[in-house]
């Protein structure tokens, strides 16, 4: 069975989590405070950690800070009342997995838990090499070939097309690539993201306005087709 801990200290909210976690089959260890929540994770190493930013003694981003400074990488979910870009920045920052702000419904919540824990248990199988057209491409070393042409990749370059590829013909938003290809060590635009596939566009496809391969999906992020 798997262990949440939650973190919250509005009780009425903190009793429906515990509720619905434990209706749908989790384990459920509570704290009201930041200084309970990080001796509970401490001891009893959940699986995941839904935590609340404002909370009394340590507020959720000390939490954690210092979780991950004690090398503890406990998936974290933040939840918080506030919905400002810097407090979501700061979080996956800091190294959270996931964000959701307040109010929540519980079925938003139980499927970001459950994507989390998906996500943790199998990473998605990475492949090293692949052929598209006259385009070859070597991700061990961020290096494509089109037409007998060397065309050095950039790190983001690379892992955004392997994301892409590895999940063929899917639409993958443009947050999970910032999950996937970003992590938390930064936190760019998802601007960022647009320019990186241009370029990507310019070095792989024959009509880079035009592409066949590294397909836009409006509204969300992009596809690989072959
Ligand atoms: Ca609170």
């Amino acid at each position: 069975m798997e262990k949440i801990l939650v973190v919250e200290d509005e009780p009425d909210l903190l009793m429906g989590l515990q509720d619905n976690l434990e209706i749908e089959g989790y384990q459920v260890v509570t704290a009201k405070d930041g200084q309970a929540a990080l001796d509970l994770a401490m001891s009893t190493c959940p699986d995941l950690m839904l935590l609340d930013i404002m909370l009394p003694k340590l507020n959720g981003f000390e939490v954690l800070r210092q979780l991950r400074q004690k090398g503890m990488d406990t998936p974290v979910i933040m939840l918080t009342a506030k919905s400002q870009e810097v407090d979501r920045v700061l979080g996956l920052e800091l190294g959270a997995d996931d964000y959701i702000t307040k109010p929540f419904s519980i079925r938003e919540l139980l499927a970001r838990v459950k994507a989390v824990l998906r996500r943790r248990h199998s990473p998605p199988q990475q492949i090293d090499a692949y052929q598209f057209g006259d385009v070859k491409i070597d991700f061990r070393k961020s290096v494509a070939t089109k037409g007998g042409q060397t065309i050095e990749l950039s790190h983001y370059e690379a892992g955004i097309l392997r994301l892409l590829i590895t999940n063929k013909g899917e639409p993958i938003g443009r947050n999970r690539i910032l999950d996937e290809v970003w992590g938390y060590e930064l936190y760019p635009t998802t601007r960022t993201i647009d320019n990186h596939v241009v370029k990507l566009r310019q070095k792989l496809e024959a009509d880079p306005h035009n592409p066949a391969h590294i397909l836009t999906v409006h509204g969300m992020g992009y596809k690989f087709v072959d």
